[in-house]
């Protein structure tokens, strides 16, 4: 099982750190989790044509995680493709295709004018719950409830090979419900917002620097909880994602480091895993 990260950032723009994204591939199966920005081209820099990706599966209904999704439905559709784009996730999420479908109506009926009116592109959607939600014989992908509130249901999904096994956690705060289900995994690829290094956001919506930390804090994991939460999943491999244009990897490897005992890489755009 090949896993590559696409994208390790964040909301915020940063061309070193694209939006949220993960391919995962087992022979037969590639499955791209979320959709940040840049997937598309991200794809295309590890050799991946649009044309090839038929299933993606969404962790959560931010638009970081989301908001490329179009963009991919509709390169990978101009391309060339006319089979269906399996879109997994929360609920929430057909209500997203359909309405993506629609903002981009004009465009997609334009483009088959002079494309002998051939359909416009397809989706099938799967509203996932948690539990086993595919299996073949080189894969199991099993998602399970993560905590983000108020974003619910939020999903991290674990990929079970026969070489070996990865799980992403998606956005969470320490979940107990993810240490259960991850555990005794390979490699786990777990977000590691710091919040504390953000300076205050002018006209964001907070009070206060201290205000934006607390209510941040309190749907991500920080720094210095990461490790906690891979030793206790007995994870051998952690990578540190969902990372800011202020982290810095030397002070990550410091400070994850005082918890966790097993190999720690701090993610990078286009790495494989
Ligand atoms: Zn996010
Ligand atoms: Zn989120």
């Amino acid at each position: 099982m090949r896993v590559t990260l696409l994208g390790t950032g964040f909301p915020r723009p940063n061309p070193k750190r694209r939006g949220p994204s993960q391919l995962v591939e087992a022979r037969g199966d590639r499955f791209l989790v979320d959709c940040g920005s840049g997937v598309a081209c991200q794809l295309v820099s590890i050799g991946v044509s649009p044309v090839d990706v038929h299933h993606v599966l969404i962790t959560h209904h931010h638009s970081d995680h989301t908001i490329d999704l179009g963009h991919l439905l509709l390169t990978r559709w101009i391309m060339g493709q006319n089979a269906p784009l399996h879109v997994w996730g929360p609920s929430g999420t057909r209500q997203y295709v359909d309405d993506l479908l629609r903002l981009h109506d004009y465009d997609i009926e334009v483009r088959r004018h002079h494309q002998d009116q051939r359909p416009g592109p397809r989706v099938e959607v799967h509203e996932i719950a948690p539990g086993v939600i595919y299996e073949s014989s080189q894969l199991r992908i099993t998602a399970f409830l993560v905590e983000h509130f108020p974003v619910e249901p939020a999903f991290g999904f674990r990929f079970d090979g026969p070489e070996r096994s990865v799980a992403i956690s998606g956005d969470t705060r320490p979940c107990e419900n993810l240490i259960a289900q991850c555990r005794g995994v390979d490699v786990l690829i777990h977000e590691c917002t710091d919040v504390t290094k953000l300076p205050l956001n002018p006209g964001g919506g907070y009070p206060s620097r201290e205000v934006q930390v607390a209510r941040l804090a309190s749907y991500h994991t920080l720094p210095d909880q990461v490790g906690k939460v891979a030793a206790r999943a007995e994870a051998k491999t952690l990578v540190l994602s969902h990372l800011t244009h202020l982290s810095e990897p030397a002070e990550l490897q410091r400070v994850v480091a005082r918890d966790f005992g097993g190999k720690l890489i701090v993610g990078e755009d286009l790495m494989e895993v």
